[in-house]
């Protein structure tokens, strides 16, 4: 065989290797459904009369569009899914806090340094409304807000942190210290950037089970706002439920999803964007299993990732009285 045959096997090779890739991601993500005998939930739903009301705003900074099959893994779909940068503000009556941060009013300026592949992929949106206008808005100071308690410490999640000094962030333990030898690294260094100076509080899911998840911890003692461990996506990725007596419970998902079908059929997102975001396979694919039996159990539970726009949206029209800006 000559010189010129071999490279042309070899080219058929590689194209029948990428095409193969190709269709792989194109395929759903295998999960054994036929059996669960997970955890039974631990806690009965909580007596709504004896919660605080809690408000809850969900405050949009960017986003970036795209077509389903690379949000939801196996739906050969091209419809536009809009994945939302966002933050949530939660007023309890011991503190107003938020969850996540947005987009701070000079983004831009932390990512002009970063690779031409990240701002062309994941560093890719169109800037919306800032955090800084959005506390505007709400007529909040930055002095307002007692903490801004991160789901995890990937860079789109503390992205709003610059329009919030010396407001301190709460994390999770397991997050922070992973972070020193994953996360702190990536890009350059971004999310160590975009935290400053902020006083970083740590905390600890070292409660008993909740629902059916392993452990919680109850932030305020009233059973109103109750975090547990997600992981997977990152080493401490950590959820919130919200429970109150002026509206439904809530279950915030941090970034363990990008949208409901990832929890409901269950799926991945395509591989080239879930192996690039997630922190460890296995454990995000059991996550993503137990939400998905969460959520079949209760349906009556929002269940709201950060990134997914479409349920952000629903919320804030099911529920018009709890998300509309405060005028006092
Ligand atoms: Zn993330």
């Amino acid at each position: 065989m000559n010189a010129r045959k071999l490279i042309a096997l070899g080219g058929l090779a590689v194209g029948a290797w990428g095409l193969g890739k190709v269709i792989n991601g194109l395929l759903p993500t295998s999960f054994d459904l036929t059996t669960w005998h997970g955890k039974q939930p631990t806690t009965s739903t909580p007596d709504a009369s004896t919660l605080p009301e809690v408000t809850i705003s969900f405050l949009r900074c960017g986003s970036i569009t795209l077509p389903e099959l690379i949000a939801v893994r196996g739906s050969l779909s091209l419809a536009p899914r809009v994945i939302a940068h966002s933050a949530v503000l939660i007023r309890h009556p011991q503190a107003t806090f938020l969850y996540d941060t947005g987009l701070s009013s000079d983004i831009q300026l932390y990512l002009a340094d970063r690779t031409l592949f990240f701002r062309k992929t994941l560093g890719n949106f169109t800037f919306e409304q800032s955090l800084s206008d959005h506390l505007l808005q709400h007529n909040l100071k930055r002095t307002d807000l007692a903490f801004a308690l991160l789901s995890h410490l990937h860079w789109d999640h503390v992205s709003g942190v610059p329009d919030l000094p010396g407001v301190p962030l709460r994390v999770n333990r397991v997050e922070y210290e992973a972070a020193h030898y994953t996360i702190f690294a990536q890009h350059g260094g971004l999310t160590r950037q975009l935290l400053g100076n902020n006083p970083i509080e740590c905390f600890d899911c070292t409660g008993p089970a909740y629902e059916s998840f392993r452990s919680s911890l109850d932030l305020f003692g009233d059973g109103s706002i109750v975090l547990v461990p997600l992981p997977g996506h990152t080493a401490g990725n950590t959820g919130m439920f919200i429970n109150r007596s002026n509206g439904p419970r809530i279950f915030l998902l941090g970034d363990a999803v990008w949208v409901a079908e990832n929890y409901l059929i269950p799926a991945t997102m395509h591989p080239f964007i879930w192996s690039r975001v997630t922190g460890d396979d296995a454990t995000a694919r059991q996550t993503l299993l137990d939400l998905h039996h969460f959520a079949l159990a209760h349906p009556e539970i929002p269940m709201i990732a950060m990134h997914d726009a479409h349920l952000q949206d629903a919320f804030a029209a099911l529920s018009p009285g709890l998300n509309e800006i405060t005028t006092t």
